[in-house]
């Protein structure tokens, strides 16, 4: 399967109603889905440029239709032991944190806590439809990286060292050496964390005068089905990732160079990633930063989104050009969807940050 990349082009705020849009969506034939974005070019107004995506979602979509349409049917999969991954892409401003994280309002829920509520609501049916058999146990981890350091989010940020935590390659995947978990009975448990973690996010950025948008937010869903002495694991991932655009120019998207800003180089060794899997290149840069190796983008199992979020207007002209040019290459990476195996209890160790170690890898059989 390949990664599935969609668009979503966000509403006019109310500051910006009467201004020049110039993102539209469009289908490729009359009576199909939308599937395809398009804005003029910088150089020559009269001249179009169209770029194909797996779907797009017009300015009117609500948070529910996204949902509905993009993450609920992967919720099934997640229990099936298939990891599912749903990242966020696009330049600040765009409606990456509104549409991973939303309002508080019920309505406006983003992805974050409906995907919460919808495995809160299956890992009981399961429980329930299986007499108690199986119990399903859901625990949470929320980091940022920040200037390719990982923070655990979880943790106040007076704890945080300088360094920031490690990773380490683990049965092929990547993980975060150190990084707390949180065991989540509900709804109102996981609302009560997640509120706590983004207020430790804000805290920790205004002491580096930075702005958050400026780091990536994973969070991270670990499901655990437990029926005698088989386990079944799976996550998913969300991830709200750093703007994209190329602080060289001015928010006008005027050409005009700031010398001190670079770009942000995780989302540019993210692109060279993209770029070298749609040509087939054996060498993948996912090594060069901590965002890359943790996305794994092509090489994890499982299920990959992204959504790449445009705001319609023509000052963001010449970075949604951009941001178009790196996801709509997207597409053609092929994730292997394979369900992460079966293990064996051992007996459980509790380590000092209250996670459960010891849990071995046995083939099933
Ligand atoms: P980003 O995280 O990409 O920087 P935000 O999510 O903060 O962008 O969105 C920027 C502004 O646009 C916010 O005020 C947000 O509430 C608003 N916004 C984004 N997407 C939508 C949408 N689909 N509907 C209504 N408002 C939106
Ligand atoms: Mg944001």
């Amino acid at each position: 399967m390949s990664v599935r990349v969609v668009a979503r082009i966000r509403p006019l705020l109310d500051k910006e109603l009467g201004k020049d849009v110039i993102v539209h969506a469009d289908r490729a034939e009359e009576g199909k889905p939308l599937t395809i974005v398009k804005i003029p070019s910088p150089k020559n107004e009269a001249e179009e440029f169209s770029f194909a995506f797996n779907g797009v979602y017009e300015m009117a979509t609500s948070q529910e239709e996204l949902f509905t349409a993009e993450v609920a049917p992967h919720v099934r999969s997640l229990f099936q032991g298939l990891d599912v991954t749903i990242f966020a892409y696009g330049v600040t401003g765009t409606g990456k944190t509104h549409t991973m994280r939303g309002g508080l309002k019920l309505a406006e829920r983003g992805v974050i806590p409906r995907l919460l509520s919808n495995v809160f609501r299956r890992g009981k049916k399961i429980a329930k439809d299986s007499n108690g058999d199986t119990t399903v146990h859901v625990a949470l981890s929320y980091y940022e990286i920040y200037n390719d350091k990982v923070f655990d989010l979880l943790e106040s940020p007076e704890k945080r060292t300088p360094s920031g935590l490690p990773l380490r390659e683990k049965d092929s995947k990547t993980v975060v050496v150190g990084l707390s978990e949180r065991s989540c009975e509900d709804l109102k448990d996981f609302e009560r964390l997640y509120i706590e973690a983004n207020n430790n996010r804000i805290t920790a950025a205004t002491k580096l005068n930075a702005h958050s948008s400026g780091s990536h937010a994973i969070l991270r869903v670990k499901v655990t089905q437990t029926t005698g002495d088989m386990v079944r694991e799976s996550t998913a991932s969300a991830i709200d990732l750093a703007g994209s655009e190329d602080n060289r120019r001015t928010e006008n998207g005027k050409e005009r160079l700031i010398e001190s800003a670079a770009i942000n180089k995780s989302l540019f060794v993210l692109s060279q990633c993209i770029d070298a899997i749609s040509r087939g290149d054996k060498r993948i840069p996912y090594r060069e930063s901590k965002m890359t190796r943790i996305l794994s983008l092509g090489q994890n199992n499982g299920i990959t989104i992204m959504i790449l979020n445009l705001a319609p207007l023509r000052s963001y002209h010449l970075d949604t050009i951009s941001s178009l040019n790196v996801s709509s290459r997207a597409k053609r990476i092929e994730v292997r969807e394979i369900e992460n195996e079966i293990v064996f209890k051992q007996p459980p160790r509790t380590n000092s940050a209250g996670t459960v170690a010891g849990l071995k890898r046995q083939p099933l059989r």
